[in-house]
Parts: C-alpha cells; structure tokens; sequence
C-alpha cells in the first residue's frame, strides 16, 4: 500500500510518527498551518511557526526520507485580531517561494464572524495575486452547512479563482455535493471525535464517487490517529474495494491535486 497523507500537523506529532507513517506506505506528507491550541501573542510567533514548517518539519521529515511540504495563512481561530491577522498576510509573500510551499491553507471559518470572513477573503486574494492553491478548513457540528456555503460563495466571487486549484476539507454527508457540484475539490477527515470514521468516510465516498476526493487524518495535538488514512483503506480492502480503487483514491487523487503546484514532485509510479 502506497498513500498520500494531505494533511497532518507534524508539528504536534514525536518523531516516531513520521516513521509510522512511512512504514505504514506514506510517499509525501503535507502540513496546513494551523492554530497553535493557543493565541499566538504577536506576528513573530507566526514568523517562527512558518519557518518551522519550512525549515525544520522537511529536515525532521527526511530522517525517514518522506517529503514534508507545508501551506501558509493565519487560521480563522486567530483571525478576530484583524490587525495581527493583516500582519501575518504581510509576511506569508516572504515564504511563498520556499520549496515546500503549496499554497494557502488551511484557510476557512470557524464560528462564521465577520472577522472571519474578512480575513478569508483576503487570503482568497493573496492566493489568487501569487498564483497559490488553497486549502479551507469548514467549522465543524452545527456551523459546518452555513460555514461551507460562506466559503464557496467567497470562493465563487474571485473570478481569478479556479475550482479545481481548491480544495474544501472536512466535508460531510450533507457538504460533500456542494463542495463536489461546483468543482472543487473535497477533502474527508478521519478523526476519532468530531468528524468521520471510516466507515463513515467510506459510505460518502461510495455515494458521492471518487473523482475529486481525498482521505486524510488531520492529526494534531488533540485526540486524532497519523495513521487514520492506511487504517480505511485497509477498512475499503475488506468490504471488497480493488487495490486500483484505493489506490487511486489515498494516491492519485492527492497527487493529481497537488501536483498542480509544481514543487509537488514526487514519483507517481
Ligand atoms: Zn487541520
């Protein structure tokens, strides 16, 4: 078994983890910016954190010689402080050009405010002005359906944006057409508390197909599994899947979407 991880929060994992993950198939790894569990107190803290996903997590990475590459923004956690968050904006262009840059992420609401959505929007724009893929994070439980149309329509109205250069994670049942319906791409999140298991995960993916989907665990410091994807897919063995089908669906997808950017350079074959 050979899979992509699209999303993961290295950061707040141990080492042993990565090593896991590789033993367990893992060909690439791939790290939205994230909130920290905490506020951070000032744009250094942001500073620091955007070298550590492009300096140190690629370095950690390669011990077990698993590509890292990274995403960058202010998540909407931290984005009430609209002055830090216009800050921050101000210092991603100066990391855009790292190696393992792919884009903008993980980008996206959480309590749908308007700060929240100010912010988005002007993430949306940075991304569309440096050509940038972008990664949404969709809030969770009952904001999830409102939250997930907020970010399609903000999505829609930049004409610079192309659908298929963005992905939506953290989709459900009831977001997934949406997401899917008006060309995006559509990320699943295996997590042991708030989101999918993987039957679940396996049930949306029978019904709403396989074209522009992706499996990921989305492990960060909280309660949550690194190695989440290789466990479904070894769940979609046992009812009956081809190893083409999960391959093409823990593999290919992610690689087709990614390798949009073209610092996306692993082997395919
Ligand atoms: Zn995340």
């Amino acid at each position: 078994m050979r899979y992509i991880e699209p999303h993961a929060h290295m950061v707040s994992r141990v080492t042993d983890d990565y090593e896991r993950m590789v033993l367990a198939g893992c060909e690439a790894v791939c790290e939205p910016a994230f909130w920290a569990g905490f506020d951070r107190s000032s744009v250094a803290g942001f500073f620091d954190y955007f070298r550590q996903l492009t300096e140190y997590e690629p370095k950690r990475a390669d011990k077990f010689k698993l590509p890292h590459y990274s995403w960058l923004c202010i998540n909407p956690k931290e984005a009430e402080d609209l002055a830090l968050a216009d800050e921050v904006l101000k210092i991603i262009p100066g990391f855009l050009d790292r190696p393992n840059v792919l884009g903008i992420g993980e980008i996206g609401l959480n309590k749908n405010t308007r700060n929240e959505m100010l912010v988005l929007e002007k993430h949306i724009a940075l991304a569309a002005e440096h050509d940038q893929l972008i990664l949404a994070h969709t809030p969770h439980l009952e904001d999830k359906l409102k939250g997930t149309k907020l970010i399609l329509d903000v999505l829609k109205a930049d004409s610079r944006i192309q659908p298929g250069r963005a992905i939506i994670d953290h989709v459900e049942e009831h977001t997934v057409s949406l997401v899917l319906d008006a060309g995006f791409w559509a990320g699943i999140t295996l997590y042991p508390e708030s989101k999918c298991t993987p039957a679940r995960a396996i049930d949306i993916v029978e019904t709403a197909g396989n074209e522009q989907l992706w499996l990921n665990c989305a492990c960060d410091w909280g309660n949550s599994d690194p190695l989440a994807v290789p466990k479904t897919a070894l769940e979609m063995k046992k009812r009956g899947h081809s190893a083409e089908a999960i391959d093409a669906l823990i593999f290919q997808n992610p690689f087709r979407f990614l390798s949009q950017c073209q610092k996306f350079n692993i082997a395919q074959d």
